[in-house]
């Protein structure tokens, strides 16, 4: 039996190949060169042994590429949804979505995958009537998008609980990370001065160096000047001030007990502040080097893990406030948006058109 193996010249031959991958593979190139003029089927014979199995991003950069500017487009006058997409696609804001839910750490149930998702996506809640008051005080107007949810001070615990449930993954992470690390008793600073109202989250313990003290602080990325339509929304700037702001708090008290500082601040919307990131990249590499194992695996793992922690917990307020707003349905069966049914449809055709960004 002969098997039929294209030759070059088969494969450079427009479209004359009688073998359907070749002229597959033809009509795919057509379609990329629609993004890339560069792109030829000489073109990426030419790709560099090393370089194939990048091949396919190669290929799809520049359409990639154009989608996103086309999305970004689409948003440009609205500020809301251009703080959300900063700050969800920074690397660590958008690992979450590349979980694969094996372990227990990386499940969401099914409604707060839902509620996430539209987070991230720009999707309005289903479940938030347009122009509803919410019933915490004042009564203000809910928008769709759940930030107001996100924030609301009625079930006040909920936005503790997030707080709570991050420090306590960072925890784990320490631990993983071979170090002592605890959560912070309530008179860690009265000791020295009991009328200090000071508190912090955690102590990590490194050999050789100052006790580190940790304050976590969630920060929505949708504040009033990002509302009132005060310049455009930078990536980064909401957890940066946050930082600063920790740090004129903390860093001082925690010299003088001989300790370091580090402010631990996350956007609801997903973005790290910088300055836990350089700590976290410090710590997995020197554990890298320690077992003698590759440190991308458990960067992977734990951006993962803290990235889809902070999402779950964010969606699961949303969800347990949304559940409450109305009059009707409550309790746990009331979160998911087959309660509300004429509301769905209503908001799925308002929603088609701008949910497409790249994740
Ligand atoms: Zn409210």
């Amino acid at each position: 039996m002969q098997v039929a193996y294209p030759d070059i010249k088969d494969i450079l031959a427009d479209g004359q190949c009688s073998l359907p991958t070749v002229r597959a593979l033809h009509t795919a190139v057509q379609q990329l060169f629609e993004f890339d003029k560069e792109i030829s089927v000489k073109s990426l014979l030419r790709v560099e042994v090393t370089q194939i199995p990048k091949l396919q991003h190669i290929s799809y950069r520049k359409v990639r590429e154009g989608k996103k500017a086309q999305f970004l487009k689409s948003i440009e006058s609205d500020n809301i949804a251009l703080a959300i997409v900063g700050s969800g696609s920074t690397s660590f804001g958008s690992a979450w979505v590349e979980a694969v839910p094996k372990a227990a750490a990386f499940v969401m149930a099914p409604p707060e995958f839902r509620t996430a998702m539209r987070n991230r996506l720009l999707i309005p809640h289903p479940q938030i009537v347009p122009n509803s008051q919410c019933s915490c005080k004042g009564n203000p107007t809910l928008d769709v998008r759940g930030i107001h949810l996100q924030k609301c001070k009625r079930l006040h615990a909920e936005t503790i609980k997030t707080h709570d449930i991050l420090n306590e993954d960072i925890i784990q992470f320490h631990k993983s990370m071979g170090l002592l690390s605890y959560k912070i008793q309530e008179d860690h600073f009265r000791i020295l001065d009991p009328s200090c109202g000071l508190r912090g989250d955690q102590i990590v313990h490194r050999a050789g160096q100052m006790p580190m003290l940790l304050d976590v602080t969630v920060s929505n990325v949708v504040t009033p000047d990002v509302t009132n339509k005060i310049g455009k929304p930078l990536t980064g700037v909401k957890a940066k001030s946050r930082e600063v702001e920790k740090a004129k708090k903390y860093q001082e008290v925690c010299r003088a007990m001989g300790q370091s500082f580090l402010p631990v601040v996350f956007e609801s919307q997903g973005l790290a502040g910088g300055q836990f990131l350089l700590h976290f990249d410090k710590l997995i590499a020197r554990r890298a080097e320690e077992i003698g194992a590759s440190s991308a695996p458990l960067k992977i793992y734990w951006s993962r893990r803290l990235s889809l922690t902070l999402q779950r917990s964010v969606a699961q307020a949303i969800n347990i406030r949304m559940a409450t707003l109305y009059t009707g349905p409550t309790g746990p069966t009331a979160v998911d948006e087959s309660v509300w049914p004429g509301v769905v449809v209503s908001q799925s055709q308002t929603s088609l058109g701008s949910s497409h960004w790249e994740l």
